[in-house]
């Protein structure tokens, strides 16, 4: 398994300067285009990785799925359906979606940047330290590594250039969609993109939601399976931003990309993936994690489809 991850990444080599680092912060501007790294979690926990596997990246979008799956933790589905909705944006992730006279919570998608401050909002906490501290912890307990922390650096540039996300918690205000005060659900937001992760991390949260709730190894259910549902099914019609279609025709699999460069890609009840590098396509997709995992699919016959 690991000589064809190295084939696979050797033959995706070929795009990986193709694609540009996500420029809307300097720090994420210094990206590596020369990085590429794979993680692999089979269905009996076993592991297989190649190329920069090691390397530390921000989370970004990838905390998406992580935050749906709490909210639905601390919530329900009921309540959740009510606040936000499923349907893709079809627009990129940081798109205003609304129209001159209404903002509807089915239009709110859990997997754009509107969604994920709005969900923000719906984490069970005293203060919005605790709301994040406990993402940070459920981040941590998916991926069995009690290390992972924050980029305090990305944090900081996120916060000070993010007023795009600003305009868009302010949206949500302005509609009634978000009772808090908007600096303290955007900082909650922006440390959540901030989360620093290896793809080691991404292929064991993938492994847990491919698993239906169910640590690797020892089993243990973090979640009940309806919930990993749910999340999967949106991570097939929009995890991927407006690329969701062409992932799905692709590569076949749940997964959720980020402009750190990262994909958790989930086959479910198979395995969890977790791939890196940094440069993206233009719709905020890393190009040659996509490449890669294109060719997993096709060779190990991975699409749920
Ligand atoms: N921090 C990014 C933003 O909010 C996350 C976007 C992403 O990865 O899609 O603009």
């Amino acid at each position: 398994m690991e000589a064809l991850l190295e084939e696979i990444l050797d033959n995706a080599s070929q795009y990986k300067k193709l694609g540009k680092p996500a420029s809307y912060i300097p720090e994420l501007a210094k990206g590596d285009v020369n990085d590429l790294g794979i993680y692999v979690i089979s269905s009996n926990g076993q592991a297989f990785r190649a190329g920069d596997y090691k390397k530390q990246f921000t989370i970004q979008s990838v905390v998406k799925p992580i935050l749906l799956l709490l909210v639905l933790m601390d919530n329900g589905i009921d309540e959740v359906r009510s606040r936000i909705g499923v349907e893709a944006t079809g627009k990129p992730f940081d798109a205003i979606n609304v129209t001159d006279q209404t903002l509807l919570s089915q239009h709110i998608n859990p997997m754009v940047n509107m969604g994920a401050i709005a969900m923000c909002s719906l984490i069970k906490g005293k203060d919005y330290n605790e709301r994040f501290e406990r993402l940070l912890e459920l981040t941590r307990k998916l991926a069995g590594n009690p290390n992972i922390h924050l980029d305090e650096a990305v944090y900081l540039s996120e916060k000070r250039t993010g007023n795009k996300n600003r305009a868009l918690a302010f949206m949500l205000k302005s509609y009634g969609m978000l009772d808090d005060d908007v600096e303290d659900v955007l900082d909650c937001y922006f440390k959540a993109c901030s989360i620093s992760v290896t793809c080691k991390d991404l292929a064991r949260i993938a492994y847990v939601f491919a698993s239906r709730g169910k640590l690797p190894i020892s089993d243990e259910r973090v979640f009940p399976a309806e919930l990993a549902r749910f999340v999967n099914a949106v991570l097939v019609t929009c995890g991927m931003y407006d690329g969701s279609g062409d992932f799905a025709v692709r590569v076949g699999v749940p997964a959720k990309s980020g402009v750190g460069g990262g994909i958790m890609a989930v086959v479910p009840t198979r395995m969890g993936i977790g791939i890196f590098s940094p440069g993206l396509d233009e719709k905020g997709n890393s190009l040659a994690g996509t490449k890669a995992l294109e060719e997993l699919s096709h060779r190990m016959y991975l699409s749920i489809f």
